[in-house]
């Protein structure tokens, strides 16, 4: 019995070395702007960091329950509850999905860098961040006693007043995705990019920051597209596409129009068609991306986490919407709702624009027009002011 104990005792320490390789040192700064410096290790390729080498920078009470395999870290008006093997987690009462389990690895509770990256930056507010080159984590600024920014979303008004300063403007497609393609060639990725930029131009002389999810013919994932709108902490997210009619559709060629979405289930047939267009991208990622294996339950989830900004995102899409349909020569086609994996896991109002139909041979031929792509782009410019001039929300400055 011994030496096959021992043999299965060296075999585990193999795999457990294998399993946590590529240790990296990041630097963590607490409010007071004291470091310290943890160990990162890799589990499958994804940084952790360890749960015990935060509660000193956030002065917070943790707690740690064997029996469950459960820590808690509780700070004033915060908290945060993880669990060992769990890829659920608990911020301020709420359940998030992590994707990548919560580790227990030499005595320690390992939290996934998805942790800060995609859920304490946003929710807790822009005074944590994550710098990937340096390794500098910083967890300062927590105002004591504040309460969570859910509890204050939902009290009176208090979402009315807040500023939008940044945008993530995200042309869709790129690269080795085409997108849709017109009867006579024209690519919808390179549609979408020049209307991008011309809205980035647009937004900067309303004195808005801009951040392009790519500005030029280049492939980006579906799911770094909102990632990048997360760490930037943006306040408003558009993506910009067109659109086109089923291949299987009787009316396909007749199919025509805009029409902008938000970030729901379908509702509809046509909805749920123009979702599955636009996600058919995710054909053109790794196939290892996380995003591809998103089952039907971490949509819901996603669209939970997404549902406080859904008032907003629906009514940023009306506002657009009635823009482009008031001052562009096709027929409007309303707002609608679908479930898009490029609006998931965006932290803000965030909609998707249907400018025309490529598919259609008149809307194609005005959408190879530059002054058509100006005046799509001076439409969704409108609207977001027209929302933000709704809401009291100041536009730019500081
Ligand atoms: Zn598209």
């Amino acid at each position: 019995m011994r030496p096959r104990a021992a043999h299965l005792a060296l075999l585990l320490a193999v795999c457990l070395l294998a399993a946590a390789a590529g240790a990296q040192q990041v630097t963590v700064i607490d409010a007071k702007g004291r470091t310290t410096v943890l160990t990162s290790l890799r589990f499958e390729d994804h940084p952790y960091l360890p749960l015990s080498g935060l509660t000193g920078p956030w002065e917070a009470a943790g707690t740690w329950s064997e029996l469950e395999g459960r820590a808690e870290v509780k700070m004033p008006g915060r908290s945060l509850t993880l669990s060992a093997d769990n890829t659920f987690c608990q911020i301020d009462g709420k359940s998030y999905n992590l994707y990548y389990p919560v580790r227990l690895y030499q005595g320690e509770l390992w939290a996934p860098m998805e942790l800060f990256t995609r859920y304490l930056i946003p929710l807790w507010g822009r005074t944590i961040s994550y710098d990937e080159k340096t390794r500098r984590l910083s967890l300062g600024g927590l105002p004591a006693g504040a309460p969570p920014p859910q509890a204050a979303a939902k009290g009176s008004g208090a979402i009315e007043h807040r500023a939008i300063r940044k945008v993530v403007v995200d042309p869709g497609h790129g690269g080795k995705d085409p997108g849709a393609v017109g009867p006579t060639g024209l690519k919808e990725k390179d549609v979408n990019l020049e209307v991008g930029l011309r809205l980035k131009a647009i937004l900067e002389d309303m004195g808005l920051l801009v951040v392009m999810t790519r500005d030029d013919d280049t492939f980006v994932p579906l799911s770094g597209r909102t990632a990048l709108a997360n760490r930037e902490a943006a306040d408003i997210f558009i993506s910009i596409h067109c659109n086109a009619a089923p291949r299987k559709k009787r009316a396909r060629a007749s199919m025509r129009g805009s029409e902008t979405y938000f970030l729901s289930l379908a509702k509809t047939d046509d909805a749920r068609a123009a979702a599955a267009l636009e996600n058919a991208a995710i054909q053109f990622e790794q196939p290892d991306n996380k995003t591809k294996n998103m089952d039907e339950v971490q949509f819901i989830l996603w669209d939970m986490v997404q549902n406080q900004y859904l008032t907003e995102s629906s009514d940023l899409a009306e506002y657009v919407q009635e823009a482009l349909g008031s001052s562009l020569p096709f027929p409007s086609r309303g707002v609608n709702q679908a479930g898009f994996y490029v609006l998931n896991g965006a932290y803000m109002p965030a909609i998707l624009v249907e400018s025309a139909f490529i598919s259609h041979k008149d809307e194609e031929a005005l959408l190879k027009k530059s002054d058509t792509r100006r005046k799509i782009a001076q439409a969704v410019a409108k609207g977001l002011a027209n929302f933000a001039r709704r809401h009291q929300m100041k536009l730019g400055g500081e």
